[in-house]
């Protein structure tokens, strides 16, 4: 890389700190966000682009979540180092890899196997080896490992799936973008509790939409 690109980088990734400090975002995650490369995330064409605060197109027509919505839903899910985390949309790993500096293991699905191939890829290089991915149908959640201590959703639904909360530990806590396809939806946070289900919405966004089945394509 030339100097003059490192630079940039550095300078790029500075500012970026500073917006999701004042946005909220605690000290730990904020360090995770200093040192987790995006660049190897995004497709080489946006490299020059990975520490914007942006989402950023990649492969199969998805997108690699704005670094400050990562950052805000790692925080909303209060990790803890024995936790089992689940993870519906790897698409890049970013998000995963994340995840897994704070927790015991994170469970990703995604639909599309070119996307799953090149996210372990990429843990592979960073000597990650605390995430299990799966080439499956995540609005199923992943029956053979729950319960889970926390997940998150990183595609949007339009109700939140009954078959992920029910793969959630007592006292387990949700995180994702909720709402219909093509206009706004809510980020928000579900903690099943022993009385029921106590649900917050949080914030506007607007994320890719969870669908179902495995993709046919790559
Ligand atoms: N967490 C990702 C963001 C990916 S965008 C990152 O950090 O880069 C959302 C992803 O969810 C897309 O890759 C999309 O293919 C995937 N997705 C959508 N519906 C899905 C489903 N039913 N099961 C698994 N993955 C799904």
């Amino acid at each position: 890389m030339a100097h003059s690109d490192m630079d940039g980088d550095s300078a790029q990734k500075i500012a970026l700190v500073m917006e999701l400090r004042s946005g909220g975002i605690d000290h730990k995650i904020l360090s995770i966000i200093e040192t987790m490369p995006r660049e190897v995330f995004v497709p080489p064409l946006f490299r020059n682009r990975a520490y914007e605060n942006a989402a950023l197109p990649i492969a199969s027509g998805q997108t690699i979540s704005q670094p400050y919505i990562v950052a805000y839903m790692t925080q909303l899910l209060d990790l803890g180092p024995r936790m089992k985390v689940l993870e519906i949309g790897t698409g890049s790993g970013y998000q995963a890899a994340v995840l897994a500096r704070l927790c015991r293991r994170v469970y990703t699905i995604e639909r599309y196997r070119t996307l799953i191939r090149d996210a372990e890829m990429r843990f592979a290089t960073l000597n990650i080896h605390n995430i299990t991915t799966r080439f499956a149908d995540g609005s199923k959640g992943w029956q053979e490992q729950a319960p889970f201590d926390r997940i998150l959703m990183t595609a949007a639904a339009p109700e939140v799936p009954e078959a992920l909360v029910d793969q959630l530990k007592d006292d387990g806590v949700l995180v994702g973008p909720i709402g219909p396809e093509s206009a706004e939806q809510m980020i928000v946070r579900v903690r099943k509790t022993s009385t029921g289900i106590l649900r917050e919405d949080l914030m506007v966004t607007r994320f890719v939409p969870l669908v179902a089945g495995v993709a046919r394509e790559v």
